[in-house]
């Protein structure tokens, strides 16, 4: 029925294209395509006569717009799933608006190179107007809104699971459990333990960044801007335990302060061990997660690129990593006139994830998200022109879908509130 291009083919990539071939009655056809095509090849090989999926495999630098174009030209699919890095979100939506292609991903953009001087004076005209620092926003995304209205196809941005489902839990909230909703926490407990001393879950540049920023959160219509890791909390986490976990600055904190009316408080806690910590705070001490090119030795070296290097590879970690991810939201507001508590979310087992597709549960739960975001736009239930963020579209069928492909939610109506 659908056609679809994969681009990337990294841990989360990986488990989003084994999930389309479960699925195959949607997913038809595939093309995965990446930069090293190897990848590629070797997870095609891992599928072959395991789907009724067709899968071809290509080459692509997403970096250049004209290797995107000249591929989907080539290829001719309904959907383009953008699941390499943020880095490459702009040129890929350029692609596809060329081609007249729907368009998805997983992260909003950020610059690769945080030193262009003609990014840098937009994102510090945007530091000192919005109020927040972190290198990734929604404001180049949107600015392609009237581009694909115009052209009549849909852009969804962020199908992971934050963002992504935690934006569908504020979206299923609002429809269903609340009339008016005060505040929302959202918490990402990471319960699994690898073995490493210090090892990152995701691509350790996009994910050091992340947690390295000072963070942030947004309370009656304005963003506050903490130092990084200095509001810290403790939660008991249903089947992972009591955990610390710290506030940061998140990307769907951005788009929910715009579409769900009236919140006036939302925030964003992840959970760390302290060797964690203490690891990062070194390697941020002694330079080595700056993005700004040194030269060694005659060559020109990222430190946080070295870092990656030497950094065990993210899907390495399935086989060892054992425990559970809780990941999900607590609202407060009103429903009839009474003030009420709701909790959403969903326990994933690292071993249970290794079984099905051989990959440790972080990976799993972005990588189902962006099968089912597809999977709403290919069947049409999520079809509208423009640029949308996940809260965006009716959340029914979307929960309905990671319900049935691996990702069930549960609720808790008296929850534990964060202070
Ligand atoms: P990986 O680093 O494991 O994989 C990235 C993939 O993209 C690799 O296959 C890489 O190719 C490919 N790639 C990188 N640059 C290019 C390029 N210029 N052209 C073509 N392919 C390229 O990352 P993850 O799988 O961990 O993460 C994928 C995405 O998911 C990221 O955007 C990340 O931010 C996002 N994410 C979202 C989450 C959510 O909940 N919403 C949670 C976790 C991640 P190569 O093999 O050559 O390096």
């Amino acid at each position: 029925m659908s056609r679809v291009l994969v681009i990337g083919c990294g841990g989360v990539a990986g488990v989003a294209i084994q999930k389309c071939c479960q699925v195959s009655e949607v997913f038809t056809e595939l093309c995965i395509a990446s930069r090293t095509k190897e990848k590629c090849d070797a997870l095609a090989q891992k599928l072959a006569g395991k789907t009724q999926t067709v899968i071809t495999t290509a080459q692509v630098d997403a970096d250049d717009v004209d290797q995107v174009i000249a591929l989907i030209r080539e290829y001719r699919p309904e959907l383009v799933m953008n699941i390499a890095l943020p880095y490459q979100d702009l040129t890929i939506m350029d692609a596809c608006l060329a081609c007249g292609v729907n368009y998805m991903d997983t992260a909003n953009y950020e610059p690769e190179d945080t030193e262009d001087p003609a990014w840098r004076a937009i994102y510090e005209k945007r530091c000192k107007e919005a109020g927040f620092s972190a290198y990734f926003d929604y404001s180049w995304q949107w600015a392609y809104k009237k581009k694909f209205e115009e052209a009549g196809l849909t852009a969804l941005l962020g199908s992971g699971f934050d963002p992504g489902v935690t934006q569908a839990y504020c979206a299923y909230a609002a429809k269903h459990e609340f009339d008016t909703i005060d505040t929302i926490d959202i918490l990402d407990c990471n319960g699994g333990d690898h073995g490493y001393a210090f090892a990152t879950n995701f691509n350790p540049e996009i994910n050091l960044r992340e947690v390295s920023a000072p963070g942030s959160y947004w309370e009656n219509g304005h963003w506050v801007e903490i130092p990084a890791m200095s509001i810290k909390r403790e939660y008991d986490f249903d089947q992972v335990g009591q955990k610390d976990m710290y506030l940061l600055h998140h990307e769907e904190i951005e788009s929910l302060a715009k579409n769900i009316p009236g919140v006036k408080r939302i925030r964003f806690f992840m959970t760390f061990g302290q060797s964690y910590l203490d690891h990062m705070r070194c390697l941020e001490d002694v330079g080595m997660l700056s993005t700004t090119p040194i030269v060694f030795q005659g060559q020109e070296i990222v430190p946080i690129q070295f870092l990656k290097a030497l950094l065990p590879d993210p899907a390495s970690l399935g086989p060892r990593t054992k425990g559970k991810t809780n990941i999900g939201c607590i609202f407060t507001g009103t429903k009839d006139g009474k003030p009420k508590t709701y909790y959403i979310y969903n326990v994933c087992d690292h071993q249970e994830c290794y079984k099905e597709v051989e990959s440790q549960a972080i990976s799993y739960t972005t990588g189902v998200p962006a099968m089912c975001g597809a999977l709403m736009l290919l069947t049409g239930k999520w079809n509208k022109p423009g640029v949308y963020t996940v809260e965006e579209f009716d959340p029914d069928p979307y929960l309905e879908a990671l319900d049935k492909y691996g990702l069930p939610r549960r609720e808790n109506r008296s929850p534990e509130l964060v202070d």
